[in-house]
């Protein structure tokens, strides 16, 4: 056996062989010729990934809280109101960084596990009457996710900017930016992006770029301020050189490739298969029969499940699991955490790893006393994933 564990948590994710090629590259001048185009690029691919023809996309060396904090502290002022619409530990560390900057934070919450209703949300906006309201699209320590559209219709017609943390959901769950007139979507690059760690990527509306310019004072940090990254961010589009902080040229040309390809599949394309294949896994898990943290089936993500150890099996099953050659995350909700683990199946993630994961899974479970009958869950996924279980 290779000496590769197949990395399936949520995030960083297995990345394809052209994507790591760009990684093993000697580093370029930032405003070199042959880099401004792939730059541009990947710029202009944000637009079709998040289907946002209208936004403008910001690409800065980071990790997604980084994304968190630029959209926060862009358009919260000390004392403005933000509505956070929580779902677990993402929306908990949302929440943190507003309150950092001065915010009047109100929660409307739901039990680990579950979401607020749309009707609950809605209700939470009308009486605070928040600037800002904030979604965990998929909340990764729970695998809940939830339905931003509403939410964001309802918090637009009552004046307030909408952000949609959506570092476990962006190309990999359905994402409509314009048409649901969300003014900030922010990932990652490490999760469904399908690139390594380290890259804060965001979409932003022109409305919150309006409301970042009329704002009394601006941002304390200059790193935080979307106005001083937007220039920048115009010039590598338009192809033109450029600086204010030093570009991760790797990471943004592997960044580039992995958009190229998830271009090219096609967004329909990409959330259908991502459905299909958490279906498929839900499946798989059944049939070993584990259960899910999230209380309702629609409320399950496409890019991560999120499942109870059965009875007698502890968290030493993550150890078993990569022993069989499979990396997989333990629970991160601080409530739960020790009744559950996590898996991820987004980006290139297809039927291939998804049957390995079940497999080793399977083995996993019998070493420790949990026994199924052999081969059930990779039947059962296979079944999911065609009627005749053929590979489609
Ligand atoms: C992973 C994740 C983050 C944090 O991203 P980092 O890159 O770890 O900083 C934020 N929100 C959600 C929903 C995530 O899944």
């Amino acid at each position: 056996m290779s000496e590769h564990r197949l990395l399936m948590i949520p995030g960083p994710i297995e990345i394809e062989p052209s994507v790591l090629e760009a990684m093993g590259t000697r580093p370029t001048s930032h405003v070199d010729a042959d880099f401004l185009p792939v730059f541009s690029r990947a710029l202009a691919s944000l637009r079709t990934v998040m289907m946002a023809p209208s936004a403008q996309p910001f690409v800065v060396a980071g990790s997604g809280t980084l994304a968190m904090e630029l959209a926060c502290a862009s358009l919260v002022e000390r004392g403005d109101r933000a509505l956070v619409v929580d779902t677990g530990y993402f929306s908990a560390r949302m929440a943190a960084i507003l309150e950092r900057l001065g915010a009047d934070v109100s929660r409307v919450s739901a039990p680990p596990g579950d979401a607020p209703s749309i009707d609950a949300v809605c209700a939470a906006i009308d009486r605070h009457a928040p600037r800002l309201v904030t979604i965990t699209h998929v909340d990764t320590s729970t695998g809940v996710r939830i339905d931003p559209a509403p939410i964001a219709r309802h918090a637009k017609e009552r004046g307030a900017l909408v952000v949609l943390d959506a570092v476990c959901s962006a190309a990999g769950e359905e994402i409509r930016q314009d048409a649901w007139g969300l003014d900030v979507v922010l990932t990652a690059s490490q999760k469904a992006l399908g690139a390594p760690p380290g890259l804060a990527v965001l979409t932003v509306s022109e409305a919150a770029l309006a409301h970042r310019r009329a704002r009394k004072s601006p941002p304390a940090s200059l790193y935080l301020d979307l106005l001083e990254w937007l220039p920048i961010m115009q010039a590598y589009e338009a192809q033109k050189p450029s600086y204010f902080a030093t570009p991760a040229v790797q990471l943004v040309g592997a960044l580039e490739r992995s958009l190229t390809a998830i271009v090219a599949e096609g967004m329909e394309t990409r959330f259908a298969r991502h459905a299909q294949v958490a279906g498929a896994f839900r499946a798989g898990l059944h049939a070993l029969g584990l259960t899910l943290l999230p209380a309702r089936d629609a409320l399950c993500a496409s890019t991560l499940s999120a499942v109870r150890y059965p009875p007698g099996v502890d968290a030493s099953l993550v150890g078993a699991v990569r022993e069989e050659g499979v990396v997989i995350a333990t629970g991160l909700h601080p409530e739960l955490r020790a009744s559950y683990f996590r898996v991820g199946h987004m980006g290139a993630t297809a039927l291939p790893e998804i049957l390995t994961t079940l497999g080793a899974l399977e083995r996993a479970l019998a070493r420790s006393g949990h026994r199924v009958e052999a081969g059930a869950a990779v039947a059962a996924a296979m079944r999911a994933m065609s009627p005749t279980g053929a590979r489609p």
